[in-house]
């Protein structure tokens, strides 16, 4: 009489893996079908601003600052690193938009942004100035603070899309910091404004990435902070944009855009 129970429990064992090895195939068959349902796809292509969208531009930036005003001894001429840095950071982004605008080359920037606080203190040495110029580029793009979530973001987007980085930044600059900073693996392509001709919001930088990856406008998305660069910019090429604004508590109702974010692990219901 034990024979035949045994087969039962036997059979009824082996039917219980079977049920089980059938059920779990139609779980992560039904989770893939989901996952690829609840994808956006109607974006095939993913262009991406570089300074504070991925590299966080504002940390790397004054960290470098404060180096080059211990190395210099900038402390004769300013009170603190927090003086100077306040009358340089003012002017710095008065400077980054008339560049953006075409109205004062590259130069000019460079050395006007530490000719402009060192002149506000008395001190008109254009040649000092240049100096720190230069040594700060060179510093700069050796840091390698990152925005929040960005690797989390460039390792959910890079198996799905091939990603640009479209940039305004200096060439000998943007690929130093992309390698310091380990994320130049990510991206299929580096689109910088000196290699396009063109400056965001001009749309020619934007059909020269398009161009570059054989992207339609209708199928890509772009990601930046800059509403003035990035967001415009990619409407002037008619291109969706998701924007990332520095200040979250910005009024955003004169700011239109396909897409707003407070963080960048917010693309991960967009894309
Ligand atoms: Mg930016």
């Amino acid at each position: 009489m034990s024979k035949p129970i045994r087969m039962r429990s036997y059979k009824t064992g082996a039917l219980y893996f079977f049920n089980f090895f059938i059920r779990t195939k139609i779980f992560t068959l039904c989770s893939l079908i989901f996952n690829l349902c609840s994808q956006n796809m109607k974006y095939k292509y993913v262009f991406i601003d570089l300074d504070d969208t991925l590299w966080d531009f504002h940390t790397n930036a004054k960290l470098s600052l404060q180096d080059m005003f211990v190395h210099r001894k900038l402390n004769r001429h300013f009170t603190d690193f927090e003086e100077f840095f306040r009358i340089y950071a003012k002017r710095n982004i008065e400077l980054w938009e008339s560049y953006g605008k075409g109205e004062i080359t590259k130069d000019f920037l460079m050395a006007e942004r530490f000719r402009y606080p060192l002149s506000k203190m008395g001190v008109d040495d254009m040649k000092l100035a240049e100096e720190i110029g230069i040594q700060y580029l060179e510093i700069l793009p050796a840091k390698t603070a990152l925005m929040p979530y960005a690797i989390d973001l460039l390792e959910y987007l890079y198996p799905k899309y091939p990603l640009s980085i479209i940039s305004n930044g200096f060439v000998e600059v943007q690929y130093k910091k992309l390698r310091s900073s380990g994320i130049e693996k990510y991206f299929s392509h580096i689109v910088l404004s000196e290699a396009a001709n063109a400056l965001k919001p001009d749309k020619q930088i934007f059909e020269y990435a398009l161009e570059l990856n054989g992207a339609k406008a209708a199928e890509t998305i772009m990601i930046g902070d800059s509403y003035e660069a990035d967001i415009r910019g990619a409407q002037n090429a008619s291109i969706d944009q998701i924007y990332f604004p520095l200040k979250k508590n910005e009024n955003f109702t004169d700011k239109p855009s396909t897409y707003y974010i407070q963080s960048l692990k917010d693309v991960f219901d967009i894309l």
